[in-house]
């Protein structure tokens, strides 16, 4: 363990699905009319406006509390919001009861207002969302994983995302056009809305997006031959934009340490691409130049990586490029000249002290004490 400078991005979600990239009157209107569609079907069959029968709340009442957790962990955020708001009694056991939405809300708010915009949230129960956040690792490798795949609900690091076929994403149209997938099939899929110019300089038109992976398994259930593969944009197309248009930045809550980690860097080995980078680019033509993940000059590995702090300082034991003391107080990590991200140290943990070591030695130094205590005696005695 070693200690070294770290940051943490400003902004994560930057050049992923980012709330703040929408203007903020069209994102709220967009989110309002798509809650508003969600909660449809349920007044139409409440009517009047949800207060319940006096029956009704009595039986709900007598539920053992571990199966209103039950029925509450299988509702996505919207149906439960909407159910807390029926009474007191309600409110007061989701707020009690059901932890993890109370700490989805105060540790990831961002990550669920990017699922509101991309328009996915009523796909997802809370204990699926919760499952996520707590596990901090995506399932193509033993990185850590600040992102969240929203096709499939799933965490991924940078690179995964950019590079494993279990993150392919492709247009709706294109998807069932290639797999020939009735139309009654694709309301099966996950379908992640972009609606806004989510990506900065580099805009993508509106699309419909779902995971190809998905669609190849509902393809083989069916009992089709495979597809032809051949000049097929669901698999040779750019996916690039599409993939960061269905990603979002995700917090790992750690329920041991009772903390929400966005994932740190190292700084030494952005400063090193940095350098070892400005002398053949100045500034990044397209998002691809942006990253080092593709790169393969020296010490790109660690620069689109997040660390948990823990492996961060396993890292800094072998980085070669490990920065150890700040350059001036308030630095900040810079990309292309940008910052991105205010430095911090990462100390050394401190040693535990072994508990029956210490007790050990401590018992050793009261029995020499009363060794010396009884030889004064004796000798006074004598
Ligand atoms: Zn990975
Ligand atoms: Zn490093």
């Amino acid at each position: 363990m070693a200690s070294g400078l770290a940051y943490r991005l400003d902004r994560p979600s930057r050049n992923f699905l980012d709330i703040h990239s929408a203007p903020r009157k069209r994102f709220e209107s967009a989110v309002r009319l798509y809650r508003a569609r969600c909660q449809k079907p349920q007044r139409l069959h409440c009517q009047p406006p949800l207060p319940l029968h006096q029956h009704a709340q009595s039986k709900w009442s007598s539920l053992p509390l571990e199966i209103v957790r039950m029925i509450f962990l299988n509702l996505d955020m919207i149906a439960l919001g909407t159910l807390r708001l029926v009474n007191t009694t309600i409110h007061h056991q989701v707020d009690a009861a059901l932890f993890e939405y109370r700490l989805l809300r105060d540790h990831a708010a961002e990550t669920l207002q990017a699922l509101d915009l991309a328009q996915c949230t009523h796909y997802f129960s809370i204990e699926q969302l919760y499952h996520e956040f707590s596990h901090p690792r995506p399932r193509t490798c033993a990185n850590f994983g600040p992102y969240l795949y929203l096709p499939t609900l799933s965490r991924v690091c940078f690179p995964c995302l950019m590079q494993h076929g279990r993150y392919r994403v492709a247009s709706l149209e294109d998807v069932l056009q290639f797999y020939r997938l009735p139309l009654e099939d694709w309301c099966h899929l996950p379908v992640i809305y972009t609606a806004f110019d989510l990506l900065g300089k580099y805009p993508m038109s509106e699309r419909m997006l779902v995971d190809v992976t998905q669609a190849e398994a509902l393809h083989k259930q069916h009992g089709s031959p495979p597809p032809p593969r051949e000049g097929s944009t669901v698999y040779y197309g750019s996916t690039f934009h599409c993939r960061r248009a269905s990603t979002v930045a995700f917090p790992y809550w750690d329920p041991h340490v009772r903390v929400a980690e966005p994932g740190a860097y190292c700084l030494g080995c952005t400063v090193f691409w940095e350098r070892s980078r400005l002398k053949r680019r100045v500034d990044p033509r397209t998002w691809e130049q942006y990253y080092a993940w593709a790169a393969k000059s020296p010490g790109h590995g660690a620069v689109d990586r997040a660390f948990r702090l823990p492996e961060l300082r396993q890292h800094f034991r072998t980085c070669p490029h490990v920065v150890r003391r700040f350059a001036h107080e308030d630095e900040v990590a810079r990309r292309f000249n940008v910052p991105i991200g205010r430095v911090f140290r990462v100390p050394t943990p401190r040693r535990r002290r072994h508990g029956g070591g210490g007790e050990g030695r401590a018992a050793l130094r009261r029995l020499s004490v009363a060794w010396l205590l009884l030889n004064v005696i004796l000798r006074g005695g004598s």
